[in-house]
């Protein structure tokens, strides 16, 4: 079961994992010579600014992951990548630590997915380009056909999938990528093909995009991602990220409610970083997507697969960076080994295989990180030993780099605990408890 001259691929949404698939598709049956005809099904259109443009992220990629790109032949142009960050800092309920990338390549970026919160449309022209767009537009400059509209319904003509949109269009494809994420109802499209796909387990997030303008963000959290391990019930992840005139706030947590933000707002080490006074605006543009935290079943079968979100993706972090990953073992596969169940399996699987397994490890760190935010000894070693490892230019900076890794996604979480263990690290805290205990029974 082979793609062949005129064969026809549907992508059902035009998110990053959709359009980068769609581009790897053409660019590789382009290097073959093969003629294959792409449709690209995005009913958003990304350049408006608010929800309507928007498909809802912390908008953080890793300069690693723009390199990876660029070798790719995505180049992000600087309005895409609004603003570079070289540090972060992290707090705990006690104090914090900055710590600084010691190599580009350690530096992240930011984004807008979409024209950028509700209300900056006043800013004409916008000064940013959206993501998304910029990638949609690239799959489009590689041949593909963008169809603006919703996918209302997925079937069979005999052994070849079928799509029906708009006023009852339908067309028969040879292949169809899903690629629609984990907020709408694209999901149990694919659910009703009955192959066996159930959709990746997923949890609430929250994000707000709050207007400090670009003068308070400098002054406030200069050119560093915030990161908050405060010891708030159910609070797993809190990040704030500098965003030209905007701070992007990102939650995680079992039920981000109401309750949970206002302690989140008033928590001092919080208010350090708002400008003087300030109160979250009524109308702050924000957001409860769904975040994956578990594999799908069955992403795969005869002429469909599943790329992105909606397949396999990285717990907390780096979704963008799966989706790369995902959408390149999809093309390859279709172009290079044929379309069927067993191709998928055979040479598709595995990078979905690698992502879902390495997740497990970062639970493990999750829940570590987790069981250790009420003990307030260790939270201010580690803080202790960061800031001896920066304040060094000797020193290795080990227990900064796995902190890094684990809070930007710039490495695998197996990497992030291979690091982490080592007996440099492992020592160094233990010196740091050991010091802080004396120090607190010394002071009663
Ligand atoms: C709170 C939060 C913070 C995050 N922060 C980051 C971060 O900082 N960095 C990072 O790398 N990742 C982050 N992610 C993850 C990232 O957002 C996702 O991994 C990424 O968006 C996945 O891309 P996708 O193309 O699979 O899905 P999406 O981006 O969701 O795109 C799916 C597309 O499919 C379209 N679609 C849906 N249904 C249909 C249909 N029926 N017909 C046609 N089109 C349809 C939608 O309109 C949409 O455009 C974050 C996620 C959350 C929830």
């Amino acid at each position: 079961m082979e793609l062949s001259d005129h064969s026809r691929v549907g992508v059902i949404g035009g998110g990053p994992a959709g359009s980068m698939t769609a581009y790897f598709l053409l660019e590789l049956a382009k290097s073959i010579h093969l003629k294959i005809d792409v449709d690209i099904f995005e009913p958003r259109d990304f350049s408006l600014t608010g929800p309507p443009g928007c498909n809802m992220c912390g908008g953080v990629i890793s300069e690693s992951l723009v390199q990876k790109l660029a070798i790719s032949g995505i180049h992000l142009p600087n309005d895409v990548l609004m603003d570079t960050i070289d540090a972060y800092t992290l707090h705990t309920d006690h104090s914090n630590a900055r710590i600084r990338a010691h190599t580009e390549e350690m530096r992240i970026a930011c984004i807008f997915r979409g024209g950028g919160p509700k209300g900056a449309e006043t800013q004409k022209p916008l000064p940013w380009q959206a993501f998304d767009q910029f990638l949609l537009d690239l799959a489009q400059k590689q041949g593909a056909n963008r169809i603006p509209k919703r996918v209302k319904k997925l079937d069979w003509d005999h052994d070849r999938p079928r799509v029906t949109w708009g006023e009852e269009k339908t067309q028969t494809y040879d292949l169809i990528v899903g690629a629609v994420g984990l907020n709408g109802a694209g999901l149990s499209l694919f659910e009703q093909m009955n192959f066996g796909y159930k959709p990746p387990r997923a949890t609430k997030a929250y994000i707000a995009e709050l207007y400090f303008g670009s003068e308070e963000v400098e002054r406030r959290l200069g050119k560093s991602m915030h990161i908050f391990l405060l010891n708030i019930p159910g609070l797993k992840f809190l990040a704030l990220t500098p965003k030209g005139p905007y701070a992007t706030l990102v939650v995680l947590g079992e039920n981000v409610d109401k309750t949970m933000l206002d302690r989140i707002f008033r928590a001092p080490e919080m208010v350090q970083c708002l400008p003087h006074g300030w109160k979250v605006p009524v109308q702050t543009c924000h957001c409860q997507p769904k975040i994956h935290i578990g594999p799908p079943h069955k992403p795969f079968t005869d002429r469909v697969v599943l790329v992105g979100d909606c397949s396999s993706s990285r717990l907390f972090k780096d979704g963008i960076g799966a989706s790369y990953k995902l959408a390149k073992a999809c093309a390859y596969t279709a172009i290079v080994h044929g379309i069927s169940k067993q191709a998928f399996q055979r040479f598709f699987a595995p990078t979905c295989r690698e992502l879902d397994h390495d997740n497990l490890l970062g639970g493990i760190i999750f829940s570590l990180d987790h069981l250790m935010r009420p003990f307030s000894l260790v939270q201010e070693a580690l803080l202790d030993s960061v800031r001896s490892e920066q304040n060094d230019p000797a020193s290795p900076k080990k227990l900064s780099t796995a902190l890094w890794d684990t809070f930007t996604g710039s490495a695998s979480y197996r990497t992030v605990i291979a690091n982490t263990a080592h007996p440099d690290i492992v020592i160094k805290l233990f010196k740091a408890i050991l010091r802080r205990w004396l120090s607190r029974r010394k002071n009663g």
